[in-house]
């Protein structure tokens, strides 16, 4: 979005400063000499900033602006008047003929003060869903008008149950509490429950209490106890906003951090070629799977699945058509199991299945089934049969012996003839 001003003044060092002023915070500037200058300017052309000097060479800047209007729309625009008088003078005047606002000419810091404050509530916006707590009712209107001016979703209720209601149902961004409620509780107990909160992540929504406490120990007390910011009453609407926009801002960018995280964590959990977990996840996270069948009680089995001379299947068709047999291998594998089951490429052709709820017996045939399911799968015409070892937890297990169990089984298979499943036998180890 781009910023426009029209600067009329016929004094050259003054349009150099403010032009200079204005360019360096971002506006495009229009300037003019005279008002006749201006007023030639293409009427299509919208300002969000008109800026004239009192004492133009043609025209006073009062009628200046009535015949600017005449030709140009600048309803939107916030139009200034630059004066070497008192301020105080001519304020009436010049607020009569349209300005909304009159500054010295000497007084540039000022200026450009206000000229940053305004660029930035015009290039803000709330675009967020706000929980708006006050039980006063005229101002919780006003403020509510005022964040919805700067398109914010607002949900506004007057005590703090009706708040925690609404905060446990919906989505927020930010909750905007008054600090003396309607009925017993306060802004600190809305706090203390949004901070409790089970589910961390709405726990963490950013909190702004308004209040009219003056004493500081108090005000301190809100941010000790989980507020994020405090604004003080009657408070200035564009710093309410300011805050706010901060707060929300904050939230948006620590999401972006948390997805982002999570997607690299994903990223370093998972085969890159089959897309399933890869070795690391499995000794991240199998022991708690091994914990949870231990807690619970319930029966665990682990498959160790390798592909029958693969080496082979590499030489005779290639390295590329290998890694193809492999993703499709492993697609197999993913379809067959159940949701709470795991399934990692544990290195170049092996794979290790974790069946929760599932003993020996019911493990083999789960193995039986992938075994045939393999063997029928024929990816890109290659025929491809797997060899399975498979070993149920035993009470002293932990994931490293089960895993050895069930290896020392696909050597069996292996040994056997291949395209086959063997189970772990307690003579095995001797
Ligand atoms: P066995 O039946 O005894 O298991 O024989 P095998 O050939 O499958 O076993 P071996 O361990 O001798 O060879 C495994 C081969 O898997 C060797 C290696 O080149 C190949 N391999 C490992 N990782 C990849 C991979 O990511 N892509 C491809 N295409 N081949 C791989
Ligand atoms: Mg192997
Ligand atoms: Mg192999």
């Amino acid at each position: 979005m781009s910023i426009n001003a029209l600067i009329v003044d016929s004094t050259k060092y003054n349009r150099d400063m403010l032009e200079e002023m204005l360019t360096a915070i971002g506006v495009n500037c229009v300037v003019c000499e005279t008002g006749k200058e201006a007023l030639a300017r293409d009427g299509r052309r919208q300002y969000d900033f008109i800026i004239v000097s009192r004492h133009l060479e043609d025209v006073g800047a009062e009628l200046f602006l009535v015949r600017f209007r005449e030709h140009h729309y600048i309803d939107d625009a916030l139009t200034i008047m630059l004066t070497s008088e008192p301020v105080k003078d001519i304020y009436y005047e010049a607020n009569k003929a349209g300005y909304k606002l009159v500054f010295n000419k000497k007084d540039f810091p000022a200026i450009e003060h206000f000229l940053l404050g305004a660029i930035n509530n015009r290039t803000i916006d709330l675009k967020a869903r706000i929980l708006y707590v006050d039980d006063t009712k005229s101002a919780a209107e006003r403020t509510s008008t005022l964040l919805r001016g700067y398109q914010a979703t607002v949900k506004q209720v007057s005590d703090v149950t009706s708040a925690i209601e609404a905060f446990q149902q919906q989505e927020f961004d930010l909750i905007i509490t008054d600090y003396y409620l309607d009925g017993d509780e306060t802004g600190d107990d809305l706090i203390s429950y949004v901070r409790d909160f089970e589910d961390f992540d709405k726990a963490r929504i950013p909190i702004l209490v308004l209040s009219m406490e003056s004493n500081q120990s108090k005000r301190t007390s809100f941010l000790r106890n989980g507020a994020n910011d405090y604004i003080i009453k009657p408070y200035d609407n564009d710093e309410l906003i300011a805050r706010a926009s901060n707060l929300i801002a904050h939230k948006k960018l620590f999401e972006q951090f948390r997805k982002q995280q999570q997607e690299l964590l994903k990223l370093a959990m998972s085969d890159q070629l089959t897309g399933l977990y890869n070795r690391r996840s499995l000794f991240e996270i199998g022991p708690k799977y091994i914990s949870d069948a231990v807690r619970h009680e319930y029966p665990l089995s682990l498959l160790v699945i390798d592909i029958d001379h693969f080496k082979a299947v590499n030489d005779n068709y290639g390295h590329a058509k290998g890694d193809v047999v492999l993703k499709k291998t492993g697609e197999v594998m993913q379809a067959s199991l159940r949701s709470g089951d795991f399934v990692a490429r544990f290195g170049g052709e092996e794979f290790v299945i974790l069946l929760t709820h599932c003993g020996q017996a019911d493990a083999m045939v789960m193995a039986e089934m992938l075994r045939k399911r393999t063997a029928e799968s024929r990816p890109d015409d290659v025929v491809v049969t797997v060899s399975i070892g498979v070993a149920e937890l035993a009470p002293d297990d932990d994931l490293d012996s089960l895993f050895g169990k069930a290896d020392l089984a696909v050597y069996k298979a292996k040994d056997l003839g291949r395209n086959r499943v063997e189970q772990y036998t307690s003579d095995e180890s001797k």
